[in-house]
This record gives C-alpha cells, structure tokens and sequence, in this order.
C-alpha cells in the first residue's frame, strides 16, 4: 500500500472488475504510536489504488472500507451516512482522507467508487489485540486454567458489534447496486466493553463479580480470583466513547440486513478459541 507501482503493477496484471480497499494499518490505538505509517497505508493507500484504476481501466469497480470510526466524537445518535464527522484518532483521520477521495473520484472521474462505513464488525479470525477477540480469547483459557489474569483498557466504551460475515456479504451489495453510493453498515445495537466481557463470561459459565471503580475496578470469580485487570496503557490518547449506526439506507435500497445478533456472533468467537485452547498443550 505505500508503493504506487507495486498497486499498478497488480491491477494491470489482474485486471480486476473489482477491487475491495480493505487494506490498512487497521488498530485504532496503534495509529497514536505510528501515525504518519498509518496515514500512509490508510489514506494515499486509497488514492495509489484510485491511480491505478485511472490508469489501467475507469471501468474497475471501487469499494473503500470506511469505519464508523470517522463519527468519533459523534455529533448525532445513531449515526448515519448524512452524520457530521469528528475523527479522534490518526486512524479516523487517515479514514476520512479515504473516504472523501473516493467521493472526489466517483466526481470528478465518474468511477463506480463507493464507501461503506462499517462498524465495528468482528469474528474468530479478529486480530488478537481487538477488544473482542482479546476478550473471548483470555476467558476461554482462563475457563482452562491456561491462562490467570485479563488487562483491559476502558470498559465503559460503546460499540455497535456485528458480524464480519455478515458485513462482508454488505460489502459486495455495494459493488453490485446499479450506483456508486456510500453506505453506513451496522447492527443498531450498542454494548459497553464491560457488558461484552459479561455475557462471554456467562455463556463459558464463569461467574463474575464487579469491585471497585475507574482504573481500580476488577472482576473476580467464584474462587475470589481476580481475573480482569485494567491498565493505563490500553486506554486511548483520545477515546471514541459510543458508537451505534443506523443503517436504514443500506435496508432500504441494498436490502441488506445482519443476519447474526450479538449472541451468535459470540458463540461463534468461543467455539473457535475454546478448539484452540483445548490444542494447546503448552499450558500457561
Ligand atoms: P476500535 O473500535 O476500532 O478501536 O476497536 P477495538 O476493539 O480496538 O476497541 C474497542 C473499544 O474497546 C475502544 O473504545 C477501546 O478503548 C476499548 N478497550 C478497552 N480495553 C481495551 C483493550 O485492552 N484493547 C483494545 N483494543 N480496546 C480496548
């Protein structure tokens, strides 16, 4: 993503009738550390590949992964496509850049370029530093004795959680609809961080108890073992406190609906990190 040839070369060897910008340097809290790689994969990332298309054929279809993210410091619940955007993070920002240059492409050079602005959307394939994936993932092996303690950031932030499967199938609804457009793709429903934690904990049936407040708040299980921890590090230089979408456009005119809620998508995690738990002989 930071070599313009490299994208040419590609697309002129694949010629592709489409090409899907998932590509990025995609965990949020990472950008503060190295923001100018982030700008570079994240924002001219898009362009290099707008470039190419320009170059080898105006006919390749375009679709950018946009990120609720770009919403931030929301200015309107729920947010949709018309909603004002506030970035808080490098990431959001390097997303924003992509997201009016494919606009100002589909405008200026009439491409089929079109933005879906995804939330949040998960699976056992997330990356391990993801706050779902490190969830489900340490309670699993803690259900196993593998491991003794989660660390956490902040657990009041709000997330709109579906499922990357489902949001997959949306991506490509954009590519075929008759326009290029931009689309806010979501499930409508919110969950703080402490409530995703709770309802893993009682689907793997460790019972939880909250003591404490603010960096000193913990959970404990029914041996009175602290179990999760949080830690300075993991909070953000500038949080984005609640996010939840309303994706009536993409119902409307895509026809596209989630099909898995907040539980499947979790039973989903836990059955995959439960089978990698009991593999690994190694223990704790
Ligand atoms: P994001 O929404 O793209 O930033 O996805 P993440 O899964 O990285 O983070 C979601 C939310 O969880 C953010 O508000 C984080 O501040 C919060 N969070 C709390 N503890 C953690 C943690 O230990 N790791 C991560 N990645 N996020 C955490």
């Amino acid at each position: 993503m930071t070599d313009s040839n490299s994208i040419l070369n590609i697309v002129s060897k694949v010629k592709p009738q489409e090409i899907y910008n998932l590509a990025a340097q995609s965990h949020v809290a990472v950008s503060f550390e190295m923001p100018e790689f982030t700008t570079n994969t994240v924002a001219l990332g898009t362009l290099r590949i707008l470039e190419s298309i320009m170059i080898v054929d105006k006919k390749i279809k375009f679709y950018q992964a946009g990120s609720s993210e770009m919403f931030g410091k929301v200015e309107q619940i729920p947010q949709k496509e018309k909603t004002p955007f506030y970035p808080r993070s490098p990431y959001g920002v390097a997303k924003l850049y992509s997201h009016w240059i494919t606009v100002n492409y589909r405008e200026s050079y009439k491409l089929f370029a079109s933005n879906g602005i995804l939330f949040n959307h998960e699976s056992p394939l997330r990356g391990e530093t993801f706050v779902t994936k490190k969830i489900v993932k340490a309670l699993c092996r803690i259900k196993y004795n593998k491991q003794k303690k989660l660390f956490l950031g902040n657990l009041y932030a709000k997330r709109d959680w579906g499922h990357a499967g489902d949001f997959v199938e949306a991506m490509w609804k954009i590519l075929q609809h008759k326009k290029p457009d931009d689309f806010v793709i979501s499930t409508g429903k919110q969950y703080t961080i402490k409530q995703f934690l709770n309802l893993v904990a009682k689907k793997l049936n460790i019972k939880i108890k909250w003591k404490g407040a603010g960096i000193e708040e913990k959970a404990y299980d029914q041996n009175n073992n602290c179990i999760v921890e949080c830690r300075k590090k993991y909070f953000r230089p500038a949080e984005v406190d609640s996010l939840v979408g309303d994706a009536s456009k993409a119902r409307k005119i895509l026809r596209w609906k989630p099909k898995r809620n907040i539980n499947q998508l979790i039973d989903d995690m836990i059955s995959y990190e439960l089978k990698e738990v009991i593999n690994d002989k190694k223990g704790f």
